[in-house]
């Protein structure tokens, strides 16, 4: 049944299961399926050999009952107008989950970055957001990286809207350099909000971390964090793998030693490390076995993680994974005849709208450092981070257990709420 879905069919199946479970009228319904807005341009810009290169470049902006626009923007080929609604309907729900005061969009480039030079990225980067410019700001939308994009990307897109409307704008887009408006613990910030929630699902489930297998799918920013923490407090990482593959010890592998090994073999081509985790090959690690994508997500762990792409968890695998807690660091890595099938199965999903919003969150006290001129303290955004994650692990956890609802109903229920809220006040919906 599930082949022919959209990523934005998948991400809406969880919003009307949501829809009905609340009830919502059917104008409450439309507002919430419905993007207000939807930008598409045709981004130009000079390659290195001269020529013109033509490209889609998307921004769909969700729902701001909450506040401004916010989410970020994704360079791959598969990043369509499909894939950037559900990307930016799932941004909604996150920024609600967590209370923080935005609303939901994303932003896409159909292109592989990786075929291009680092001057040929700025001008694809420039011209992107020369053509939403317009349309995005501090007050109205905020941008920020995603797959693909990073702070250098960033940098060009403020220093080029600074130069078009003669503004100083350091609350525009975040995720920027620390010397031109970042904010400290951004970089970490997904996975540490992802580990604290762990922790606090180990210490409520009886699980011993310290006891713990893990695996983890994609070892980039937010996986070979996450890994780091958790190899940190003591849990195994039995497994982690990237595009090109992974690797599986029994006895638990050195997410430290794979990191400094993949930056040594590594080729930096543009913006991007090329080197792979399958590259361990070469390097001898106690009983390490080369293992596919595939065999990752079915070994045997007590924690299993997503953290590459969507979709990885169907209902063809669903049924051989064998972790007790899956935590999607990704964003829509498991689709929902797969969640159907875990959820029956007993396996607690924590779901990416909560398991991933720590990046959002300090994306959040960047805007805020951006607006006041404050510049916080690493310790100021690790304890706020823990303080809001914490916060929204248990209204969530609190919601699931009154209504016995999984983690993703009560996290999707708890985030319309706020949404439909906040669309009453407005006057938006009537009572
Ligand atoms: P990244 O580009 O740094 O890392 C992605 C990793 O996935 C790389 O190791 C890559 O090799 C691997 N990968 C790619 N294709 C794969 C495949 N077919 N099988 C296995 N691995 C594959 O990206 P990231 O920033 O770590 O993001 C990863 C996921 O987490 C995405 O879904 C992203 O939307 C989500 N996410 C990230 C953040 C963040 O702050 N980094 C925040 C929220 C959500």
């Amino acid at each position: 049944m599930a082949a022919h879905l959209t990523p934005f069919d998948r991400a809406m199946s969880f919003m009307h299961a949501s829809f009905q479970r609340l009830k919502l009228s059917e104008r409450e319904k439309k507002l919430l399926s419905t993007p207000e807005h939807i930008l598409r341009h045709e981004i130009s810009f000079k390659r290195d050999d001269g020529k013109t290169m033509k490209v889609h470049g998307y921004r769909v902006q969700f729902n701001n009952a909450r506040g401004p626009y916010k989410g970020g923007i994704r360079y791959h080929p598969d990043a369509d107008i499909e894939e950037v609604k559900a990307l930016a309907a799932l941004m909604t729900v996150k920024t609600a989950v967590v209370n923080i005061p935005f609303g939901g969009a994303k932003g896409g480039i159909q292109i592989d970055p990786k075929k291009l030079s680092a001057s040929e990225l700025e001008r694809l980067s420039r011209a992107y957001l020369r053509s939403i410019a317009d349309d995005i700001g501090p007050d109205i939308d905020v941008p920020a990286p995603d797959i693909n994009t990073n702070p250098q990307i960033m940098a060009w897109m403020r220093d080029e809207y600074e130069t078009m409307k003669h503004v100083y704008a350091p609350d525009l887009i975040t995720g920027k350099p620390m010397s031109y408006g970042g904010s400290l613990g951004k970089d970490k910030a997904t996975a540490r909000g992802g580990f604290f929630i762990l922790q606090q699902l180990a210490k409520l489930e009886g699980l011993d971390l310290r006891q713990a297998r893990v695996a983890v799918q994609g070892f980039g920013n937010a996986g070979s964090e996450i890994a780091m923490f958790l190899h940190e407090a003591g849990a195994q990482i039995v497994a982690v793998s990237d595009s090109r593959g992974g690797i599986y010890s029994k006895v638990g592998l050195d997410p430290i030693r794979i990191e400094q090994y993949k930056k040594k073999t590594g080729s930096v081509r543009g913006q991007y490390c090329e080197g792979s985790v399958c590259d361990l090959k070469k390097l001898k690690m106690d009983q390490t076995e080369v293992i596919s994508n595939e065999d990752l997500l079915m070994c045997d762990c007590d924690i299993l993680i997503p953290a590459a792409l969507d979709n990885v968890i169907t209902e063809k695998n669903a049924k051989s994974i064998k972790a007790k807690i899956i935590l999607e660091l990704a964003n829509g890595p498991v689709s929902p005849e797969a969640d159907a099938i875990l959820q029956k199965r007993g396996t607690i999903v924590v779901p990416d709208v909560l398991a991933n919003a720590g990046g959002v969150t300090v994306s959040y006290f960047e805007w805020v450092q951006g607006r006041s001129g404050e510049q916080w303290t690493a310790e100021k955004v690790d304890r706020e981070l823990r303080r809001i994650i914490l916060q929204s692990f248990d209204d969530v956890r609190s919601e699931a257990k009154r209504r016995e609802l999984s983690y993703r109903e009560a996290a999707f229920d708890t985030a319309i709420l706020r949404i439909v809220e906040a669309m009453r006040v407005r006057g938006w919906i009537s009572k």
